[in-house]
This record gives C-alpha cells, structure tokens and sequence, in this order.
C-alpha cells in the first residue's frame, strides 16, 4: 500500500487557529512523501524476466497500489526497471532512454542476466550486467525473480527515498548512491 503520512508526523505539522486548525508541513516532506508513493516506472521488457515484471503489474500482485504503474515514455518515468539481459548492441539505446528520464531517476536491475549478465556471462554478446552503462539502485537477484522480490526491491527504493533530500537547487550534481542488493531464489 501507498505509506501514509504518520499521525505523529502530521500532529506535529498542525497549528491551532480560531475554530480549528491548520496544517503547515514542510514542503520538502511532502514532495519526498508524493514522489516515493507515485514512482511511475519506464514501460520495456527484455526477456524472460519481463514476464514476471508484467505478472507483478498485473492483478493478483496489483503494483498500482504501491502508486507504481508503467509509463511508455521515459521523460514522465522516475524508475527504469531493466527486466532480462542486455544485448551489446542493445545497452546504447537503453543508456538514450535512461538519459531521457528526468531527475531523480532510479533503475532497478531485475534478475542475474540484469544484474551481472546471468547464464550468459560468458557470452560476447551479452553485457554482463547493466551497471556498465546506468547507475543502478536496487539489484533484484534470481532467475526469474519471483514478483514478491521485485516488489521488495521496489519497497527498499521507497525507503531509500525517504531518506533522501528532496528539493535539490536545479542543476546541482546528484550525490553517488551505494546500490541495495535484493536476495532472491536462484
Ligand atoms: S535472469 Fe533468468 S529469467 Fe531473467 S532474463 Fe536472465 S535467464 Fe531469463
């Protein structure tokens, strides 16, 4: 579910006034509340993995009520979800797409041949992991990942959210972010 504001959080935030009262939150707070609870995630799927990122979207795992659903375009997508293996030639047209999302952006590398090119490592073809060419966030380990670890995977980069310093001076350089890594069933 989409994590509310706590009662404690907004007890705080109220301010009395003749006949009732007022909330003064500071902006910043919400900004980073509304932005981990409405992660809209580029719509494109690789390979197998894919399929299991569609069955998480789908409605017995219900991704929406996490306020995540997939866009297909990347200029409105805060999360890129890189679902299955990376081909060589593939990686510069997914870099494109990553350098058209807005900032902030996120990337979660789904599954092994994502996250360090899986049974095809050994492959010349194949790039042995995505962090080659984007910054990833969140690896999300398993051959497929099953969509209670993507959805895991989703929840750590909600927390990571959290603690992050939402308003940021237009221009200002992103600080470097250390990768969560998601255990999962090999
Ligand atoms: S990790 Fe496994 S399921 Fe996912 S793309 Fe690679 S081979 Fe396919």
């Amino acid at each position: 579910m989409a994590e509310p504001l706590t009662q404690q959080e907004v007890d705080t935030w109220r301010l009395p006034v003749p006949g009732g009262a007022l909330i003064v939150a500071p902006l910043d707070r919400l900004t980073q509340w509304a932005r981990r609870n409405s992660l809209w995630s580029l719509t494109f799927g690789l390979s197998c993995c894919a399929i299991e990122m569609m069955a998480t979207a789908g409605s017995r795992y219900d991704l929406d009520r996490f306020g995540m659903f997939f866009r297909a375009t990347p200029r409105q997508a805060d999360v890129m979800i890189v679902a299955g293996w990376v081909s060589v030639k593939m990686a510069p047209f997914i870099r494109r797409l990553y350098d058209q999302m807005p900032e902030p952006k996120y990337v979660i590398a789904m599954g092994g041949c994502a996250s360090a090119g899986g049974p095809y490592r050994d492959s010349i073809t194949v790039v042995k992991g995505v962090d080659q060419f984007v910054p990833v966030d969140v690896y999300v380990y398993g051959c497929p990942p099953r969509p209670e670890n993507l959805i895991n995977g989703i929840l750590h980069l909600q927390e990571r959210i959290r603690h992050e310093k939402a308003l940021t001076r237009r221009g200002a350089p992103v600080p470097a972010r250390e990768p969560v890594i998601i255990g999962g069933e090999a």
